[in-house]
């Protein structure tokens, strides 16, 4: 079954024998990394086109460089369908990924040494959300908000007085690890209160938001960033959503500020994720990854564990294994080696370090796309339990039957 492309082959055997390996694992593991998700052979068909041999520094009708007949109606496609799908005024779906698309939103508005108000990042924020080691804590002032120690939850009482105190320019809210609603409108009374810009980062739950299965923050954030591949279900790429108003120094900050040449090919596989994602097919999709997400910490709390804030609204879990005796790290390892592939993550108040901390963050985006179901998803607690149990002894023998049961089931759900 897994044969590579042919061209690949004949000019590059080394590469392409590891794309042939790559694309068997994936067949292979439960994929339960809740950022990745796989997508659909559309939009691999796109993000592999010829539309990457092509320049167009610039925006459609104001490019640098001729030869733009196809790529400008091609971005002008892609920032509507984008406009159309989230209801936004203003779409810019130029920037690289989602790291670069929120740098571009702290050059459009902040002034080095300015504040910007952010989610701590062993709490459930993002490097780019004012994190120390990441040029947005180094260049600009960032203050913080967490998450409370008793519920495991933001508390807005503790962002506002943050706010007040501080008087951001800039507030964030969204995270990478992040298991419950985000109070949209809640955090926009505080940005209005202190006349901060709002920006809503939505990377993990566009595709939620798409589909109708998470508020969405348009109506309440001046600006929206998202990446586009992980439950949007799109190629890696970003894109910024705004009001009319900032517009213009939104567009300016991403090119020239920031970026040359849009990738053009990733602006064609977007185009396509988008209008995807605009399918009834796809609101159907996102319940259920949120359906299969309740049902899998259902499995996982009926089995003892510990899931902060005790539980999940999206498509995210974050399970706390102090209780279990073991680290994320080495649960993380075990479970790999079992078919299961999670990542090892921070717990809020983690007392270890964030190379070996307390927590595993899993999700449902990638197997939901593989057509699991609510019943699977007992199947792969008790596997987690299992590995997991088996991480704390050493039990080799365990991980790799549970690997094979893994296999089993994934080779009922192909690939798209
Ligand atoms: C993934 C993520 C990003 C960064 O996206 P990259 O494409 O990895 O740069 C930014 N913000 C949040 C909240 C994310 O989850």
């Amino acid at each position: 079954m897994t044969v590579a492309p042919s061209p690949l082959a004949g000019t590059d055997p080394e590469v392409a024998a590891l794309l042939s390996a790559e694309e068997d694992r994936q067949r292979r593991v439960a994929r339960l990394i809740p950022s990745e998700n796989y997508v659909s052979p559309a939009v691999l068909a796109a993000t592999g086109s010829v539309f990457t041999n092509k320049y167009s520094e610039g925006y459609p009708g104001r490019r640098y460089y001729e030869g733009q007949q196809n790529v400008d109606p091609l971005e002008t496609l892609a920032a509507g369908r984008a406009r159309a799908l989230f209801g936004a005024e203003h779409a810019n779906v130029q920037p690289y990924s989602g790291s670069p698309a929120n740098l571009a939103v702290y050059l459009a508005f902040l002034q080095p040494g300015e504040t910007v108000l952010g989610m701590s990042l062993p709490m459930g924020g993002h490097l780019t959300h004012g994190w120390d080691v990441s040029a947005t804590g180094r260049w600009f002032r960032p203050v913080r908000y967490g998450v409370r120690r008793d519920t495991g939850r933001i508390d807005l009482d503790e962002v506002r007085s943050v706010a007040l105190a501080e008087r951001p320019k800039v507030i964030f809210c969204g995270g990478t690890a992040v298991p419950r609603t985000i109070d949209f409108a809640g955090f926009a009374a505080i940005a209005a209160e202190v006349g901060a810009v709002l920006v809503a980062d939505i990377a993990h739950i566009a595709g939620l938001v798409a589909g109708g299965a998470h508020p969405s923050p348009v109506p309440h954030a001046d600006v929206v960033t998202t990446t586009t591949h992980k439950t949007l279900r799109g190629p890696r790429g970003a894109m910024i959503l705004s009001r009319s108003e900032h517009a213009k120094a939104l567009d300016r900050a991403v090119f020239p500020g920031l970026q040359g040449g849009p990738h053009n090919a990733t602006t064609a596989a977007i185009a396509v994720a988008l209008t995807e994602a605009a399918r009834p097919s796809f609101r159907d999709y996102a319940h259920a990854v949120v359906a299969n997400a309740a049902a899998l910490a259902d499995g996982l709390l009926a089995r003892g564990y510990d899931l902060v804030s005790g539980g999940t609204d999206n498509h995210l879990i974050l399970l706390d294994l102090t209780s279990r005796g073991v680290s994320g790290k080495v649960a993380a390892q075990a479970l790999d080696r079992a078919g299961i592939e999670t990542n090892y993550n921070t717990v809020p108040y983690d007392p270890r370090t964030p190379f070996d901390p307390s927590g595993l963050r899993i999700g449902t985006p990638a197997v939901t796309t593989r057509g699991l179901g609510v019943a699977d998803m007992d199947l792969l607690a008790g596997w987690i339990d299992r590995a997991v149990a088996a991480a704390g002894t050493g039990d080799a023998a365990t991980l790799d039957h549970v690997a094979k049961e893994v296999a089993d089931l994934m080779a009922e759900h192909p690939v798209p």
